[in-house]
């Protein structure tokens, strides 16, 4: 990949299309191809091909994907393995088709088994069940890795995939059906600037989540794309993980909030821990630069700036 090579970001409205675009620009790469949901529904193949057909990319993101919190996936099963079968499918078989030069998919930390020997490794996948209230995302994530697995076994593509931690940062999405930061986010500004007495933070407090801010991702990606044409899926995280607990104390401290925070256990609590072995991509040169601390403020700002003062 080089500065004038022709690169598609499908989902760079989302969080991590995004960032991977504001990288991509500030490294000096001109040449991309942006196509937001209306102007673009990948979950339609014939759409899909004549965009292909078009536009030819020689380099792909996929970033493009259904994603929400533990609430949404919940709530909203059938949309969450549909919409991914059918998007990732369309863009990977698409790719093969009009000779995409290299394509990098985006997995999730969550397809991993729900009892996993921590931190987990790569080789972790399909060794176990995995956590129910996400089981048809994950599902259809590790279909999307099979499918570029099996397009370079069978007709020599160059597909890559990449398994994220949680990530989090600036251009989330802070409803109910976000992810946790997002929602904590939202949910400690609100009670600080409408003076409530507490915060309900959903079950118990004792998961663990290894939180990765959104441009560190972006930066491993582009770093992937460049240096890393394996075919097994590579981890890429921070190395530590935080209770949700202490999540919640962190945002605490950073909204200025002097109430009370309470823990609803009626609320599921998913899986019980998940930090990834990231010593594949740390030892091909790569480490996240972002502490928590930093991110979180960085994205705290942002919501109130960007979402919440509007
Ligand atoms: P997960 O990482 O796939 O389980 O998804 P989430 O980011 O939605 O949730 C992570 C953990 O945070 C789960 O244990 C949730 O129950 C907990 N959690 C606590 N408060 C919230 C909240 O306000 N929103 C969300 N999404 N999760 C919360």
């Amino acid at each position: 990949m080089n500065k004038n090579s022709l690169i598609y970001v499908a989902g760079h409205t989302g969080l991590i299309g995004s960032a991977i675009v504001r990288k991509l620009l500030k490294a000096g790469y001109k040449n991309l191809i942006l196509k937001s949901h209306r102007e673009l529904d990948l979950t339609n193949q014939k759409k899909t091909e004549a965009f292909f057909r078009k536009n030819k990319p020689e380099y792909l993101f996929l970033a493009a994907a259904k994603v929400g919190g533990i609430f949404a996936n919940d709530t909203y099963p059938a949309d969450f393995i549909y919409q991914n079968i059918m998007i990732q499918t369309n863009i990977i078989d698409t790719s093969y088709k009009y000779g995409v030069r290299k394509l990098l998919n985006l997995g999730s930390a969550c397809i991993y088994p729900k009892y996993c020997k921590q931190p987990i490794k790569e080789e972790s996948l399909l060794t176990g069940s995995i956590e129910p209230t996400n089981e048809p995302y994950a599902v259809a994530k590790i279909a999307g890795i099979k499918l570029c697995q099996s397009y370079n076994r069978q007709f020599g593509t160059n597909f890559i995939s990449v398994i994220p931690a949680n990530v989090y940062g600036i251009n989330d999405y802070f409803d109910k059906g976000g992810h946790v930061v997002a929602g904590l986010i939202k949910k400690f500004y609100e009670a600080k600037i409408k003076g409530y007495d507490s915060v309900t933070v959903w079950g118990t407090g004792k998961p663990r989540r290894e939180f990765l801010y959104v441009d560190d991702l972006a930066d491993a990606c582009i770093f992937l794309m460049k240096k890393y044409s394996g075919n097994e899926a590579i981890n890429v995280g921070r190395g530590r993980d935080t209770s949700i607990a202490d999540l919640a104390r962190i945002l605490k401290k950073i909204a200025e909030f002097k109430g009370k925070i309470i823990f609803d256990t009626s609320k599921p609590d998913g899986m019980p821990q998940r930090l990834l072995d990231s010593g594949k991509i740390t030892a091909l040169g790569w480490r996240a630069k972002t502490d928590i601390e930093k991110g979180l403020r960085i994205t705290y700002e942002w919501y109130k700036k960007s979402i919440a003062g509007k």
